[in-house]
Formats: structure tokens, sequence, C-alpha cells
């Protein structure tokens, strides 16, 4: 008689602590807690790779202190973020690397800085990119120049498992393991090119598809950012000012915010 009722009592107690944990409170059933607590930024290319090289300017500098300003005012406005950057400074890293380091720390958000670049002089605008094979082909220009950061990296066919970043057919063997990421990379793509439109008054390209390599080896959102053509005079001039580059790190940084507001409101 005695003996079940102590294990009553017990399996009663366990399912009153197992509804407590269960994070059950007078309002009912909270949602999992999900929240951008680190965010890894990548300034693109640096030391022996130079990325796009324009008439006055290189594609690793101007990445850089974009990258640099952008981590700047996510630290000063929103002091419980932290903020990763795979390189501060111009040294080469290689691009395996780059998406180590936001797996590594779990980042929940990992931001990409570049600068275009095309064979007319008459191209400009921003674009932004997630991973996706979508019309990939019609970035095929973009796609070959970012990857073949590789061919700069030694024993790249034994790293990158026979990849060659040049070859159209090496683009199917993806994993679209970012695939379950790609709403929330669009959403914040789209505050990216919505942002430098109508704030920054730059000329938006849109947002994009293409199996960029840091985009793909990253397991979380990623975005990666085009800020402009040092293939255009006029765009490459108005990169390399203090203005320019202070106005496209605020919209990026604002673009952040409104996601994280986003995301931790649902
Ligand atoms: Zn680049």
């Amino acid at each position: 008689m005695k003996r079940p009722k102590v294990k009553n009592i017990l399996i009663i107690s366990v399912l009153t602590i197992s509804f407590l944990l269960s994070g059950f409170n007078a309002t009912g059933p909270k949602a999992p807690e999900f929240k951008l607590k680190r965010i890894v930024i990548d300034a693109g290319h640096g030391g022996k790779d130079p990325g796009t090289v324009g008439s006055m300017s290189k594609e690793k500098d101007i990445a850089l202190k974009v990258a640099l300003q952008v981590g700047q005012y996510i630290k000063e406005n929103l002091p419980e973020v932290e903020v990763i950057y795979t390189r501060k400074t111009d040294t080469f890293i290689e691009l395996k690397e780059r998406s180590n380091i936001a797996n590594r720390n779990k980042a929940d958000l990992f931001i990409s800085i570049h600068c275009n670049a095309a064979p007319s002089r008459a191209a400009y605008g921003t674009e932004t990119f997630v991973m996706g094979t979508k019309n990939f082909e019609a970035n095929f220009d973009i796609v070959k120049r970012e990857n073949s950061v590789i061919l700069l990296e030694e024993n790249f066919e034994e790293q990158y498992e026979g990849f060659d970043p040049s070859s159209p057919e090496s683009y199917m063997m993806f994993n679209l393991m970012q695939k379950a990421f790609l709403s929330n990379s669009l959403s914040l793509a789209s505050k990216v090119e919505e942002d430098f439109s109508t704030r920054v008054n730059r000329y938006s390209r849109g947002v994009k598809q293409a199996p960029l390599y840091v985009l793909w080896t990253t397991s979380m959102p990623s975005v990666l950012i085009e800020l402009g053509f040092l293939s255009n005079a006029n765009e490459e001039k108005y990169l390399n000012t203090k203005d320019g580059q202070t106005y496209l790190s605020s919209a990026i940084y604002r673009s952040v915010k409104a996601y994280k507001e986003e995301i931790e409101e649902l």
C-alpha cells in the first residue's frame, strides 16, 4: 500500500519539475528563444589577395574599412551583441577559414563585405548575395572571382577536394545546407539593399542568389554584400570617401538592427 504512494509522489514531483523547466508560465508556453548574440563580420580578401583593383584603390582595403566601421556601430549601439572579425588588418585569410571562424564560434549571423567589378566601366550599384543556385549562371563572373581566391592558397586541390572555382560543373555538387537559413538570409539581404537605395541613395541591383563559398559553408544565416564597382570611376571615388564608407556602414548596421528586432520578436 505504502510503496505505490511514494512512487506516485515521485512521479508527480518529476512531472511538476519538468513542467516548470519546460518554460510554462502564467502567460502560457514560451516560444524557444532565438536571439542574435554573435555576428561574424568578414572583410573580403586581404594580404596577398587584393580582390578587385580599381584605378586608385583595392577591394581588400575598402572592405576592411567598412567591416570595421559596421562592427564599431554594432558594438556601440547593440552592446549585447558580440562582434567577431575574420580579419582586422591587411592579412590573407583562406576562404575555408572564414566560414570556420563563424562555425567554430557558433555565430548567429555572417556578413561578408566586398566590392564589385565588371568589364563594362558603366556598371555600378550595390548588390547583396545569399546562398543559392537559382539563376546563378547570370552571376557567374562574380562567383568565379570571389571563389577563385582559393587558387592562391596552398594545397587547394586537397583542401577543397577537387573543387574548381572556374568550372560551372563544380557547383552542381553542393550540399545546400544553407537552404535552412534562406529566409533569414533573404530578410537581411533585402533590408541592406532597401536601406542602400532609400537612405544612402545608391543604385540597388537587388538581392541575388549565388553559390559563393563563404555562404554555402557557413551554418547560419549569411549574406555577401557588394558595396559597389571599383571598375566604375564615380563609384570608386565614392567608395574611397570617408562619407561614403560611413553611409554604407550605417546602412548595414541599421539593417542588422532591424533584422535582430524582427527575429527576436517571433
Ligand atoms: Zn570580393
